[in-house]
């Protein structure tokens, strides 16, 4: 594909930024797709600095990843709802100049559970009290799920159980307490710390569907753990590829190319880059 005059540009900012892998998923899309366009990560600690260079350069579309997800909204013109409502933001929208602040990592889980699971009145864990752990419980909630939320800070625990207006279980209890859905959704046994696992085995049951919202490694130790308990696991990769999906449709008006997007991040895991 030739890099022209026309060429549009797209991004992630976050910092570090560097582990991203964005950059090969969505270039992969625009490719297989003949979207002219590329996609570049910018590592930067300047969110408002950053806001006015999407202006200024015509940038039309940008992933947003930590620590800047709730800091970038003040410079936006205008948030989609539920991005409002979750109180933070991964997507930017450029409409001539007009910036607009969506939320896909929602929908991504969500569609990666979906994929494995029929949600209506299942129980479902979450664990962690983050950014990410909020935009599922938010959603999961809107799915009619009915939720807990487990977290090692009580106090940032609490806050959000009360913000979804559900139970909080201290991270210590959780064996006592029965589900049909766990949710990670905390750093813990991320490369390069592979080994470490906050869920002991003795909890994970054959009927429970259990996920890990990271990807890298995309079996972790939970999942291993789960797998050898004949649990139905979901790895993160699933709510990556499919809340860049949503990315891309919101920029493009395209339906994703979603098997290839997943195929060029699996080989990406694979050579370790
Ligand atoms: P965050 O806002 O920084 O939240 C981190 C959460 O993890 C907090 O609840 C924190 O607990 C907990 N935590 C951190 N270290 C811990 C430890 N050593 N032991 C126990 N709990 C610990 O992060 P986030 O945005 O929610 O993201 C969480 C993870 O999800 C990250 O690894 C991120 O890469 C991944 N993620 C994946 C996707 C995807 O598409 N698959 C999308 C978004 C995020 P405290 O409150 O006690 O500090």
């Amino acid at each position: 594909m030739t890099i022209d005059q026309h060429t549009k540009l797209y991004g992630v900012v976050g910092h570090p930024i560097g582990h991203s892998l964005s950059p090969t998923m969505h270039n992969a899309a625009f490719y297989a797709t003949r979207v002219n366009a590329v996609y570049l990560a910018f590592d930067t600690t300047d969110i408002e600095g950053c806001i006015k260079g999407i202006k200024a350069l015509g940038i039309r579309g940008m992933s947003v990843t930590i620590p800047h997800k709730s800091a970038v909204i003040p410079f936006l013109d205008e948030l989609d709802a539920l991005a409002e409502q979750i109180g933070a933001v991964n997507t930017i929208v450029n409409n001539h100049g007009f910036l607009t602040g969506y939320n896909t990592d929602a929908v991504g889980a969500l569609r990666a559970l979906e994929e494995k699971v029929e949600l209506e009145g299942k129980t479902c864990v979450i664990i962690g009290a983050g950014g990410a752990a909020r935009a599922i419980g938010f959603i999961l909630k809107n799915h009619g799920v009915r939720l807990s939320i487990s977290n090692r800070s009580v106090e940032s625990g609490e806050n959000l159980a009360r913000y979804l207006d559900c139970s909080f279980v201290p991270l210590a209890e959780i064996e006592n307490v029965s589900m049909d859905i766990l949710i990670h959704s905390t750093p813990v046994g991320m490369y390069p710390h592979d080994e470490q696992c906050l869920i002991p085995r003795e909890i994970l049951t054959k009927e429970m569907v259990v996920m890990d919202i990271i990807y890298n490694p995309l079996e972790s130790t939970l999942l291993k753990r789960a797998r050898s308990q004949g649990c139905l696991t979901v790895d993160g990769l699933g709510m990556f590829i499919h809340q860049g999906a949503e990315q891309f449709r919101l920029w493009t008006g395209l339906e994703a190319p979603v098997e290839i997007m997943r195929g060029e991040v699996e080989q990406a895991l694979r050579v370790g880059t």
